[in-house]
């Protein structure tokens, strides 16, 4: 929008049709009274012509909008001091009213209010339901049965590994670089072309302006760079050692795990992340929990917990 292009087309005469006789198509500008008639015009009425059908005021130079005498109510340019028709003074005249050009009439609102409010109740109706159904909790109690642990270390191995990325996301150290043209993105670039409506507005002195305004037309065109693959020497995990059990006292794998501190050699293997999940168990249901939470409670310990009103689950959030 910020490069809309404005272009104003030159001024035509607005029409309107006689009140006194059943002329119909007099110009506004240069009839101020009925051809057939001599009757005064009625800027009020004046319209828009069809498109196409619009006559040109060559040269027109705007003065501003016609004003109504105040002793007999005709049209006067802007400029006049006094009625051309009955000759009083144009003094505390007032503009006239103009036309809104109809470019592109607004849909027709037809939807009616209980239309509206009929969606926006079955929308609270959704809501609510989803709420009642799924969200609704209530207070009860519940006895731990049990804790459970697994306990996992990473077992990690230096070695050659390929990657791939964009060329400027290559790490320092790779090695054998292979890249091609990929499309990374895409960019709006101009065609030349433009889109254009043309807006009417009326002068109120008869006249009416056309006026152009464009928006440049863009299209999408890919953005090409480089994607390469390459080969790195990293510490990669290809295998993990998993402990167990139930009780209070987890434990890490006690099985032949390399040192963790390993120094980064081809082959060379050495001990990674560790990983830890603790779940408290409430009968059939269970929940994973952080170590304080897991060791506040003890076997048999009844517990207050949020469940479900729909369903009966624990939220395990409420532990
Ligand atoms: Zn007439
Ligand atoms: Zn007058």
């Amino acid at each position: 929008m910020a490069e809309q292009r404005v272009e104003s087309e030159g001024h035509f005469e607005m029409l309107w049709d006689c009140d006194h006789c059943d002329t119909k198509g007099l110009l506004g500008l240069s009839q101020r009274f009925c051809a057939e008639c001599g009757g005064p015009q009625n800027p009020v009425k004046r319209y828009f012509p069809k498109e196409g059908e619009q006559r040109r005021v060559d040269g027109h130079k705007y003065q501003g909008a016609d004003r109504h005498c105040p002793s007999c109510n005709t049209p006067m340019g802007a400029q006049g001091k006094n009625c051309t028709h009955c000759g009083a003074p144009m003094d505390g005249s007032k503009e006239v009213r103009g036309v809104v050009a109809a470019v592109a009439p607004p849909p027709p609102k037809k939807r009616r209010w209980w239309l509206v409010a009929l969606v926006i109740g079955v929308i609270v109706l959704i809501i609510f339901g989803t709420w009642y159904r799924f969200i609704r909790t209530k207070s009860a109690q519940v006895a731990v049965t049990g804790h459970r642990w697994v306990r996992e270390v990473a077992i990690e191995q230096y070695g050659e590994s390929q990657e791939s990325q964009w060329h400027d996301q290559v790490p320092n150290d790779a090695e054998g670089r292979m890249c091609s043209k990929k499309e990374r993105s895409t960019q709006k670039v101009k065609t030349g072309e433009e889109e254009c409506k043309t807006e009417r507005k009326d002068k109120k002195d008869g006249t009416f302006e056309q006026i152009k305004k464009c928006t440049p037309v863009y299209r999408n065109e890919p953005v090409m760079e480089d994607w390469c693959t390459y080969t790195v020497r990293r510490w990669k995990q290809i295998d993990s050692a998993k402990t167990s059990g139930t009780g209070m006292s987890p434990t890490w794998s006690t099985a032949n795990l390399p040192p963790a501190d390993t120094r980064a050699s081809f082959g060379a293997k050495r001990q990674g992340k560790k990983t830890e999940t603790l779940t408290l168990e409430f009968g059939t249901e269970s929940c994973d929990v952080s170590d304080p939470t897991w060791r506040k409670y003890t076997d048999g310990q009844k517990v207050k917990v949020e469940v479900r009103a729909s369903s009966d689950k624990i939220v395990c959030s409420s532990l």
